[in-house]
């Protein structure tokens, strides 16, 4: 018999916890991935970004397997009819994975989990993807956090005092799954074709990340570190980025127990995903004009720093974080438009796309998340502008045209636009 080990977002054999413990035991492991259709057929871009990332390190790891003498077997399907037909081809002990929290990959697992236990298959998940998880930090009295601060106090608190250590497979031992290179379907094989867009490599640069406080803001540096993306699908481990990061710069630490604050803020309330994480903002009445809408999405709205956002988006799949939440602002407050109808697009378009630091960006933006700042925080994109990119670089190679007659006129007037986004906020609270 055999054991399974389950890849998801994780594509590493480095500092793998799952993968770890699979080989530690004494059954051969054989590694599986799965290119699921419940989440591919949801995705509108036959040549998503995303997807041509996931087979270029799908192919990666099939590659370094064989250095194991092993493979990496490769399915496409639904996840439990996928299982259904290997209790059929192998002769299955056990399967390990990493654990993963969207509410999503919580059913599929707990399905998957349920009948593999009915064909006498033990299932066993693993913290991988974070330093803490869901209920690892709460308060004194066991609840867990609504707000960040004290959330990441506790959290360093808990880091200084926890040895965090990293695991490596032990080469010398054999027990991974002896076999000749398993076939790997071709993109076009799973209904997709290859992006043309860059994607960034997994190398942390320790210069940036230690000058990281003093350039992070500034749109035009390359002042951030990309490695969003490789957190997302585990091609770079969190436990050695957070030691790094620990001993190089407290301001990068500090984001990256933001992203684990949403995926507990996520894990604990499923519901954010589609309502105010504050109940009482579900009442705001949102004007969602079409028109305004199609004009943030395509960089139009006459506002240079929103239009730069949404064309670096449109173009690279990436947007940087500062324009972000000028962005996100502009399309709440200004444009009154649901943050959902953003959320979704950032969710389309963007390469390091998660549920719980989109959704909790796009709360924060809306003044309906877990921020403890009341919703009248309005960004007012020209000072934006003024503060963070003075002498336009980043506007200039986005929007060419700023400053020219081909450049469109603000949809909207910033006054008049604040006062308005102010009584519909107002309104909706006061009832
Ligand atoms: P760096 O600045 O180098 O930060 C390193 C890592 O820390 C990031 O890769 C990310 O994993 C984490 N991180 C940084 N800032 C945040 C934050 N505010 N919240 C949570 N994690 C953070 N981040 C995503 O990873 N996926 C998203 O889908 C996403 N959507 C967002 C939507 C909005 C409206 C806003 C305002 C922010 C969003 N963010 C999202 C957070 C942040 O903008 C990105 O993580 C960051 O810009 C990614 O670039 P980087 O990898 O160079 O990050």
């Amino acid at each position: 018999k055999i054991t399974l080990f389950w890849f998801r977002r994780d594509l590493r054999l480095d500092d793998n916890m799952g993968l770890y413990y699979a080989h530690q035991q004494e059954k051969q492991v054989l590694p599986l991935f799965i290119f699921d259709t419940e989440i591919l057929d949801r995705l509108d871009d036959r040549r998503d970004a995303r997807v041509t990332f996931i087979h270029q390190q799908v192919s990666r790891l099939r590659e370094e397997l064989a250095a194991y003498h092993s493979s990496l077997l490769v399915r496409h399907g639904k996840p439990l009819d996928v299982f259904r037909s290997l209790t059929k081809e192998y002769r299955i002990q056990n399967v390990y994975t990493n654990r993963d929290y969207e509410p999503y990959a919580k059913k599929r697992d707990a399905e998957v989990a349920d009948y593999l236990q009915k064909e006498g298959i033990d299932f066993y998940d693993f913290k991988d993807q974070v330093i803490f998880e869901k209920d690892e930090i709460t308060t004194d009295k066991g609840d867990f956090y609504k707000v960040f601060t004290p959330y990441s106090k506790r959290w360093l608190q808990k880091f200084e005092e926890a040895k965090i250590t990293s695991v490596k497979l032990d080469g010398r031992k054999k027990s991974l799954f002896e076999t000749k290179p398993l076939p790997l379907p071709k993109l076009s094989d799973i209904g997709f074709e290859a992006s043309e867009i860059s994607l960034p490599r997994p190398e942390v640069d320790h210069k940036l990340i230690r000058n990281y406080d003093q350039t992070r803001n500034f749109p035009a540096k390359s002042g951030t570190s990309r490695l969003g993306i490789h957190l997302r699908f585990g091609t770079i481990s969190i436990r050695k980025l957070a030691q790094e990061a620990a001993s190089l710069n407290d301001t990068f630490l500090t984001e990256l127990i933001w992203r684990e604050f949403y995926m507990m803020i996520l894990y604990h309330n499923p519901q954010v995903v589609d309502q105010a994480f504050k109940p009482a903002y579900d009442r705001i009445r949102w004007r969602n004009n079409e028109k305004d809408f199609s004009s943030w999405c395509e960089g139009k709205t006459g506002y240079p720093l929103v239009d730069a956002g949404m064309r670096e988006l449109n173009a690279t799949g990436y947007m940087h974080n500062r324009v972000r939440m000028v962005t996100a602002s502009f399309l709440t407050k200004h444009l009154l438009i649901d943050w959902r109808w953003g959320e979704a697009y950032f969710a389309k378009k963007l390469l390091d796309y998660e549920l719980s630091s989109n959704n909790g960006g796009w709360q924060w933006a809306a003044g309906t998340g877990t921020d403890a700042q009341p919703y009248f925080r309005i960004f007012n994109p020209a000072s934006q502008l003024e503060k963070f990119d003075k002498d336009l670089r980043y506007v200039k190679h986005w929007v060419p045209e700023y400053g020219t007659d081909r450049y469109p006129k603000p949809i909207v007037d910033h006054k008049m636009a604040r006062e308005r986004a102010l009584a519909v906020f107002k309104e909706a609270l006061d009832k």
